[in-house]
């Protein structure tokens, strides 16, 4: 066994994936082929996942929005991006969706929750993989929208449901502008995250822990800029959802080695790895690991503890994160110790 096939077979958490960017490219050419969506020219499905900067790439996420229209479209894109995940050992998954962008093309909510109920029980069923669904609010939209959107939530409840984000662009679209769903959300029980100093000042981790009650931070590499926010954020053990590949390509001209990811740990600051859009960035779960522990040097004991902070960020129960913890942990050790005899 190699790093590698350490990194792939650690048991994984993962809480910041968006199932619109997680549609396989041959997917994504058969359904847009089946609603007749009309794709930009290519010789291979995959030559639409190449783009020259960020507004081709939200291009073509819009395409595949469009492209999802019934609920086994629904059912198949959640089954397949969990089959993927299982493959590389991810066991649990909180994965972000966009209700409005689907129903603002005319796919009624319960369309698209009861086909993404399909393919979690199936993935269930054949992988042993278990997720749930976080509800994200479009920050570019007016308060009026992100507010009507929990509402929608909350009227048609599902388990599987279990929580609201907040994501598209965050330059001058501050989190303070959705208080009010925010709040909605939090008096019907929901969970609350929101991708927040991604792309924007320190300011709004703070606004999302404070003002908005988030219980986890999407991102938030900005926050190494407030010195006092990092010790704070460090001291109460506040989670980070990183996801290295995509927001390097995105925000840090590239270069995974001056990834504030690795300042973050350094100071202290919980964080846990996450594949954000694979195949849209042409990722998968064990690759992130990868660059991170090429590019940014982390061993297999900070994997270890990455891991772990992912099952303490979770949305899990207590009894539930106990026990994995517990079992997780024993199980990454084995793979250490295995790791360290082969390479001795
Ligand atoms: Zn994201």
């Amino acid at each position: 066994m190699d790093l590698h096939d350490f990194l792939r077979r650690i048991p994984k958490v993962e809480l910041h994936v968006h199932l619109e960017g997680s549609v396989k490219a041959s997917t994504f050419v058969e359904l847009a082929r089946k609603h007749g969506v009309k794709l930009p020219p290519h010789d291979k499905p995959e030559d639409l996942y190449d783009y020259p900067d960020i507004y081709r790439f939200l291009q073509i996420y819009d395409l595949v929005a469009r492209a999802v229209r019934d609920r086994d479209d629904f059912r198949r894109i959640t089954y397949e991006t969990l089959q993927e995940a299982a493959e590389h050992n991810v066991r649990y998954r909180e994965m972000f969706w966009s209700p409005k962008v689907h129903m603002d093309l005319g796919v009624p909510y319960d369309t698209a929750i009861d086909g993404i109920r399909d393919g979690i029980r199936d993935a269930e069923r054949d992988y042993g993989i278990r997720c749930k669904m976080i509800a994200g609010i479009n920050r570019m939209e007016p308060p009026e929208k992100g507010f009507e959107m929990v509402k929608t939530v909350i009227e048609n409840p599902r388990d599987e449901l279990i929580g609201i984000g907040m994501d598209y662009a965050e330059a001058d679209n501050p989190p303070e502008k959705f208080w009010k769903a925010y709040r909605l959300a939090a008096q019907h029980g929901l969970h609350l995250t929101a991708h927040a100093s991604e792309d924007a000042p320190p300011r709004n981790v703070e606004t999302c822990l404070d003002l908005l009650g988030c219980e986890r931070i999407d991102h938030g590499y900005h926050v190494i800029e407030d010195e006092a926010l990092t010790r704070r954020c460090a001291e109460e053990g506040v989670v980070f959802t990183v996801c290295p590949i995509s927001t390097a390509w995105v925000y840090f001209g590239n270069n995974l080695a001056n990834h504030p990811i690795k300042e973050m740990a350094r100071r202290g600051l919980k964080i846990m790895v996450n594949c954000d859009d694979p195949p849209m960035f042409k990722t998968n779960p064990t690759k992130e690991y990868i660059v991170m522990a090429e590019y940014m040097g982390f061993s297999p004991a900070d994997f270890r503890e990455f891991v772990l902070n992912g099952i303490d960020g979770s949305w899990l129960d207590d009894p539930t994160k106990r026990r994995w913890r517990r079992e997780w942990a024993w199980e990454i050790d084995k793979l250490m110790a295995q790791l360290e005899k082969e390479a001795g």
